[in-house]
């Protein structure tokens, strides 16, 4: 991660060698404040802006999954002066949406990649459930019942959520958000009860207890201290 952080500071730095830049940068994330998206912009802003001596704006441009945040950075003069922090719904989209008001191939200039962190899934404070298995009972018991939280169509939350319904066969009601930030807070809330999300936004709220953590979306269970380390899931749940 640290090598290809390297690698977005350095595209920047080459820039520089034009006096650039000299006015802020904004970079766009196509996702509400709050959220790991906005979390990892923030963190990468910091770096930028202290390397390259600039102020750089975090402009969140949430909602459709992401797309439009895409469509305005699409837009934008390409002057390098505006960027786009996106995810695996980048990605996706083509595939998911019928008509996108832009083209990932045409027009966006790949930089590199920032991070990369599994999903877990999350429940509400208050579910009865404590471990995967006993979720996994609880969903069976409240079929069309449940709702879902995701950060809209082709979002990471989202594509994770649909893996999670058709491993177990049950159908959720999905409950979209302009990103994960402001569904974190409904989750907290008890408005909804479970989402996936990436561990950039789950993990303090895990390891404080805040929210229960029944499974991850790697290989090798993730542990932290002093909690149950979680389970992963399969395609046959
Ligand atoms: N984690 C969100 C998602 O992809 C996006 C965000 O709010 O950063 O579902």
């Amino acid at each position: 991660m640290k090598r290809l952080m390297t690698a977005v500071l350095a595209t920047f730095a080459a820039a520089a060698a034009f006096a650039y830049p000299d006015k802020p940068i904004t970079i766009v994330v196509p996702f509400a404040a709050g959220g790991p998206t906005d979390k990892v912009a923030r963190d990468l802003g910091v770096a930028l802006g202290a390397q390259l001596k600039q102020t750089i704006i975090i402009e969140n441009v949430g909602g459709a999954g992401g797309t439009l945040g895409a469509a305005k950075v699409a837009k934008a003069a390409p002057d390098g002066y505006t960027f786009l922090l996106h995810h695996i719904g980048m990605a996706t989209a083509p595939a998911l949406y019928r008509k996108l008001p832009y083209s990932v191939e045409n027009d966006f200039e790949y930089l590199g990649m920032v991070n990369d962190v599994p999903m877990t899934v999350i429940g509400r404070p208050t579910l009865p459930a404590n471990t995967y298995p006993e979720l996994v009972k609880w969903l069976q018991e409240n079929k069309g019942k449940i709702n879902l939280a995701n950060a809209g169509l082709g979002a990471a939350s989202h594509l994770c959520g649909l893996l999670f319904q058709q491993s177990l066969q049950i159908d959720m009601t999905t409950v979209p958000y302009k990103g994960t930030g402001p569904a974190m807070t409904d989750l907290l809330g008890g408005r909804v009860d479970i989402m996936c999300d990436q561990t950039t936004n789950t993990s303090s709220q895990i390891e404080s207890g805040k929210v229960k953590a029944y499974a991850v979306t790697t290989l090798k269970p993730l542990t932290t201290p002093g909690r149950p380390s979680c389970r992963r899931w399969t395609a046959r749940g």
